[in-house]
């Protein structure tokens, strides 16, 4: 089994609720679920991965594709 009993520093950098959120999201998306969350915008639900990750929908971002 998974041994969760190591020790993790507290790094500001890291941000160890993200990461656990994130293994989860892609534990469930294996198995076919979509997870969503809401905007912090307009409070709708998003699901694709780009949005979830910035919790702001498409629209509120004004279209503006951010990545590389
Ligand atoms: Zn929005």
């Amino acid at each position: 089994m998974f041994n969760t009993q190591s020790i993790r520093p507290r790094s500001e950098a890291e941000q160890p609720d993200d990461r656990v959120i994130r293994e989860h999201i892609e534990a469930l998306a294996e198995h076919g679920y979509v997870v969503g969350v809401r905007c912090r915008n307009c409070g709708a639900i998003l699901t694709a991965r780009r949005s979830v990750d910035l919790h702001v929908g498409p629209v509120c971002r004004g279209r503006v594709d951010t990545s590389a």
